[in-house]
């Protein structure tokens, strides 16, 4: 499932870049356990603001006086659950990235990829629901582009409940999974990630509840002949010399 180097065959360098604290857990929580327990790094951007769920008050209103801190505070948590490096937050404004220049954007994210330089990439899906997340997906395709100096061999999307599967496009946006990570060994890792997004989730049937997304890991797994999954899109993959995949 990742990929291997030979100035460095222990480590690969991963990078997820999510819109919202919670995605990374949701779309791919149990691969980056698993990165991490093969020996990768694996660090982790959030583009925008967090607390979509949290800021939504009684009346269904959105509440500015969410506390951002406690947000990056479960962030920085959860992925101390997960063994990944602690994330990085852009601080683009929530669920209004389609009012900022896409190319403001794309220079913060290049500035971390400049950075962190990463070989393994992943992302959201680019049919999703929320606008956070296709806008992020654009963002980081175009600081991705395989430019004679960029060494990216992998591009993977996820998928996020109540975003992904509440698209509902009939067109080749659809998520069409081509990729399985087997989590079996880190579901439970997963949960506990969760755990720290405590305001972020629901309770079942939302498809953000624990229920729904070990639901989703059984759908996923069955559907590789495992009992417990993650699925991916390939959006790119390149076998540049000296790089080539690593089972792990
Ligand atoms: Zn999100």
């Amino acid at each position: 499932m990742d990929l291997d180097r030979t100035d460095n065959p222990q480590s690969q360098t991963v990078l997820v870049v999510a819109a919202h604290p919670d995605d990374e857990a949701l779309g791919c929580g149990g691969t980056i356990a698993r990165h991490v327990e093969c020996g990768d790094i694996v660090h982790i951007v959030f583009v925008a603001e967090g607390g979509n769920a949290a800021r939504m008050n009684a009346l269904n209103e959105f509440d500015k006086e969410i506390d951002q801190p406690n947000i990056q505070h479960a962030a920085t948590e959860a992925a101390g659950t997960l063994g990944a490096e602690p994330p990085k937050f852009l601080g683009f404004p929530d669920n209004r990235l389609d009012g900022v220049d896409l190319l403001d954007i794309v220079q913060s994210v290049e500035a971390i990829f400049k950075d962190i330089k990463p070989s393994i990439v992943y992302t959201h899906h680019r049919g999703d629901l929320n606008i956070d997340h296709r806008r992020t997906h654009e963002a980081v395709l175009t600081a991705c582009r395989p430019l004679p100096d960029v060494r990216i061999a992998a591009i993977y999307g996820f998928e996020v409940l109540s975003s992904t599967e509440w698209s509902l496009r009939g067109d080749s946006g659809q998520f069409a999974p081509n990729k399985f990570v087997d989590i079996t060994s880190q579901l439970d890792k997963k949960i506990s990630c969760l755990e720290c997004y405590n305001s972020e989730m629901r309770p079942f049937p939302h498809p953000r509840s624990r229920e729904a997304v070990q639901a989703l890991a059984t759908v996923r797994g069955t559907t590789a002949g495992l009992v417990a999954a993650e699925a991916f899109s390939v959006i790119r993959e390149i076998n540049y010399p000296g790089i080539w995949l690593k089972r792990c």
